[in-house]
């Protein structure tokens, strides 16, 4: 269980010394560390996952993922590694002396396993691992990578891989602003050893615990596409109310109040996705939804702000900051599978 007090001034800290800390792996690597002392990573309550979730809001630091440690990563890793697997990292994990990141996305695509075009050889009993995964989140920090690949039969295969393993190499990608803190980066192995100590699961439980967790990291997602319009929202009707706008553009107005709707009508949605993900009911489905609809307004309502806000909107040094909401729609449009794709997965409960 989390101490909410620790944690509020822990995120407190965070914000207060952002830039320092983005712009260092090796501060990046800290930050998780001290989350750890926290009990962040602990995930024994899942309103502490949305008590998180909410004060990463809070902070407006959106790009420090910890949930993917807590929510997706940990509880992935306890399904489906072996029981000597656990002995030697679970706890590390837990703590916080440990850092994980999941690598599926290769040059061909992300949205879909099938796009995978990586293979494992195996050699008497020894799996030889070549790959390039791109856009991993905490690649620029990690200890240890989940690898995403698959082996001659097309099966889906998970490795557990040390990030100071000498075959593996990872780069610091250059993405857009104000999402540093996810430390995005590519990891590249040739010929990479291992042996069956390091895979994870087995054919039958991986393709179906990974479509899980991808619906775990889509409600997180969902939940901060939403906080950050509910931040946007209130942004742009302070700014609005100090240029005396109201009274001569009734059209702005009439703009806010669909999104006030729209908020409404989101929160309200999300409230029984949440009442979902607190009691872990099966989420594949309504994670979909939410993060359909949270990012869609994410995205209408940054560039509806960039449009009302007008030449402010390029003030990057404002409290507007349009190139931050837009950059963070965005990049949290296409974590976890982009909008198609979840109107790919809607549309089959749809039709269900
Ligand atoms: C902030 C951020 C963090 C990320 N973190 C990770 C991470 O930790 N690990 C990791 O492995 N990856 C990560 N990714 C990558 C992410 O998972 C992919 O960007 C996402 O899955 C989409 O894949 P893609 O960009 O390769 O697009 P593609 O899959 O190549 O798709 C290209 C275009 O085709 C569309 N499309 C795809 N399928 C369909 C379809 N069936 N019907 C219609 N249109 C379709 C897509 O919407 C997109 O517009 C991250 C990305 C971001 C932005």
């Amino acid at each position: 269980m989390i101490n909410k007090k620790e944690v509020d001034d822990f995120f407190r800290y965070i914000k207060e010394h952002y830039s320092d800390i983005v712009s260092d792996n090796k501060m990046l690597k800290t930050i998780w560390n001290e989350a750890g002392k926290l009990n962040i990573f602990v995930n024994d309550l899942r309103e502490d996952s949305i008590y998180i979730l909410d004060i990463l809001g809070k902070y407006g630091i959106y790009d420090f993922s910890f949930w993917l440690q807590r929510d997706v990563l940990i509880p992935l890793f306890e399904k489906i590694a072996s029981k000597e697997q656990k002995d030697k990292y679970l706890r590390k994990l837990k703590c916080g002396e440990l850092v994980c990141a999941l690598a599926i996305t290769e040059e061909t695509g992300g949205s879909s396993f099938d796009n995978i075009v990586s293979r494992v050889k195996i050699y008497n009993g020894k799996y030889a691992i070549t790959c390039r995964k791109n856009v991993v989140t905490n690649a620029c920090f990690a200890d240890i990578f989940f690898l995403v690949t698959k082996d001659d039969s097309d099966t889906l295969c998970i490795f557990l891989v040390e990030s100071k393993n000498a075959q593996l190499s990872i780069e610091r990608t250059d993405t857009v602003s104000y999402i540093g803190g996810l430390g995005i980066g590519s990891v590249t192995c040739n010929s990479l050893i291992v042996d069956s100590t390091n895979k994870l699961g087995d054919a039958g439980s991986i393709k179906i615990s990974l479509m899980y967790s991808l619906a775990i990291e889509r409600f997180c997602c969902a939940t901060l596409a939403l906080n950050i319009c509910q931040e946007m929202y209130e942004k742009i009707v302070k700014w609005i109310k100090g240029r005396d706008l109201n009274k001569k553009y009734e059209s702005i107005w009439f703009e806010l109040s669909d999104y006030s709707i729209a908020l409404l009508e989101g929160k309200a949605y999300f409230d029984i996705v949440k009442d979902e993900f607190i009691n872990k009911r099966n989420l594949f489905y309504s994670a979909a939804k939410i993060k359909y609809s949270a990012v869609k307004l994410a995205l209408n309502l940054s560039s509806s702000m960039a449009r009302i806000c007008g030449c402010y909107s390029i003030d990057e040094n404002s409290d507007i900051n349009i190139i931050r909401y837009l950059n963070l729609s965005h990049a949290y449009a296409a974590a976890g599978g982009t909008q198609e794709v979840m109107l790919q997965i809607v549309s089959r409960s749809v039709q269900a």
